[in-house]
């Protein structure tokens, strides 16, 4: 039995000793105090099948054992040391990393969270070119920091501070976008912008293939391909964002980018890479670091020791468990039911996504494509009651957003279907 502290008490520190800007889930707050694979548990013993998994984060499962017992390891050997020494568990998991990625993406930096890997992809983008201007979408979350909060493109999140030479372009939604989807409309609000908004030159692109924040909105199908031509054309770099998208989540591939046959000059990720460890990375080309070396870029925690043997194993229990072909399995699964709950259930709007990130978007007329925010929150509380853990996301908060560890079977996806459908049914 559980003799921690109560969900009150938590509450109330959280409120004494941490900022006002935390928000927490559910009307009621869920006080977790342990995970196991797809599962967590809250002070009372409940099970909740965890299908956000901590902000998909959590790749391989809650407190994986392989992954548990490389940071273990690691952890009694040495901690820390940075990298004005050697060390092997850096260059192995940046050696591993690589091998993931195609053509010349092959030179690796360590952070510790995503908006440091886009706020260092952003500086090697105007370092390399020369220009400043970034054109990001609308819908966007690249961050929070004070250089990616420009990059990031929902009012929610965004403080009234300088943006810093940030451009934002139409959002390619094959859903609410106004060319549906079709990509050649937004690729030429892209060139449009460049031709009319800037000063014809740009640094660079960045973008997520599904974006999931703003709702796991897969950009329209070719979109990128035509977009990464018009940036480099405009002198920029194109920077794709894979914290989300990345390693085998979409299921059909391992990258999020190569939904859209493209080849990124910078890559970044974060979240899913560490399996809940703080880690980060930014991959680009042996020409574009080149420009890094002008100064000393450091960073005292990135790629420590305990982070990169768990992200090496991260990478290691991926291949092995073969879950990239597992997340197409379930996921086109899921996908599938959710689609055929469209049709007794007039307030499903729409059902998108790829393998295990998947957004299901709650509207009260489906012409006007309404926001239904109300009753995906009344929803959202019944799952919880019903013992499964989903995301909320896009600007409205009418996106169910589920992207679950990577162990997530087809049992569970079934669980969440049949349970979804049974709570629409109560609305
Ligand atoms: N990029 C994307 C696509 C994200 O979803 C997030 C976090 N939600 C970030 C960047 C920022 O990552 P972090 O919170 O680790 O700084």
């Amino acid at each position: 039995p559980y003799i921690g502290p109560s969900a009150d008490e938590v509450l109330a520190k959280r409120k004494a000793f941490l900022g006002p800007s935390l928000f927490h889930y559910y009307n009621k707050p869920l006080n977790i105090v342990e995970g196991k694979m797809q599962y967590l548990y809250d002070d009372s013993g409940k099970r909740y099948l965890d299908a956000f998994a901590g902000i998909v984060t959590v790749s391989c499962g809650h407190c994986h054992p392989e992954i548990l017992n490389a940071i273990t390891d690691q952890s009694k050997l040495l901690q820390h040391a940075t990298t004005i020494y050697l060390n092997h568990t850096i260059a192995d998991f940046a050696e591993a990393l690589a091998s993931k990625m195609p053509a010349n993406l092959k030179v690796v930096y360590f952070v510790n969270s995503g908006s440091e890997a886009n706020d260092l992809a952003m500086m090697m983008a105007r370092l390399y070119t020369g220009n400043l201007g970034m054109i990001s979408l609308r819908n966007a979350y690249h961050g929070g920091s004070s250089s990616t909060l420009g990059l990031t493109a929902l009012n929610t999140w965004k403080y009234p501070i300088p943006e810093g030479h940030v451009h934002h372009v139409m959002n390619p939604d094959p859903y609410h976008g106004a060319f549906g989807a079709d990509a050649t409309g937004y690729a030429n609000d892209v060139q449009d912008h460049i031709n009319y908004g800037t000063s014809g030159n740009v640094a660079g692109f960045i973008a997520e293939t599904i974006q999931g924040v703003g709702g796991a909105v897969e950009l329209a199908p070719g979109y990128l391909k035509l977009v990464y031509d018009i940036i480099h054309k405009a002198g920029g770099v194109c920077i794709a964002d894979e914290v989300q998208t990345g390693f085998g989540r979409t299921g059909s591939h391992y990258w999020g980018f190569e939904t859209q046959g493209v080849i990124p000059d910078i890559v970044t990720m974060a979240k899913g890479i560490g399996n809940g460890l703080p880690l980060g990375a930014v991959i680009t080309t042996p020409e574009i670091a080149s420009v890094m070396a002008r100064k000393i870029q450091f960073n005292t925690f990135g790629g420590n020791p305990v982070c990169s043997s768990g992200g090496l194993a991260v990478l290691r229990v991926l291949d092995k468990e073969k879950r990239q072909a597992h997340c197409h399995e379930v996921g086109s699964h899921m996908l599938e039911r959710l689609r055929s709950l469209m049709h007794r259930h007039e307030i499903i709007g729409n059902v998108r996504g790829r393998g295990l990130m998947v957004g299901v978007e709650l509207v009260t007329d489906r012409k006007a494509k309404t926001p239904a925010k109300a009753e995906t929150g009344v929803v959202f509380e019944k799952l919880r009651e019903l013992g499964i853990l989903v995301g909320k996301g896009g600007l409205n908060g009418n996106v169910f957003r589920i992207k679950p560890p990577m162990c997530f079977t087809k049992d569970d996806a079934d669980f969440l279907v049949d349970a979804l459908d049974y709570s629409l049914s109560k609305l």
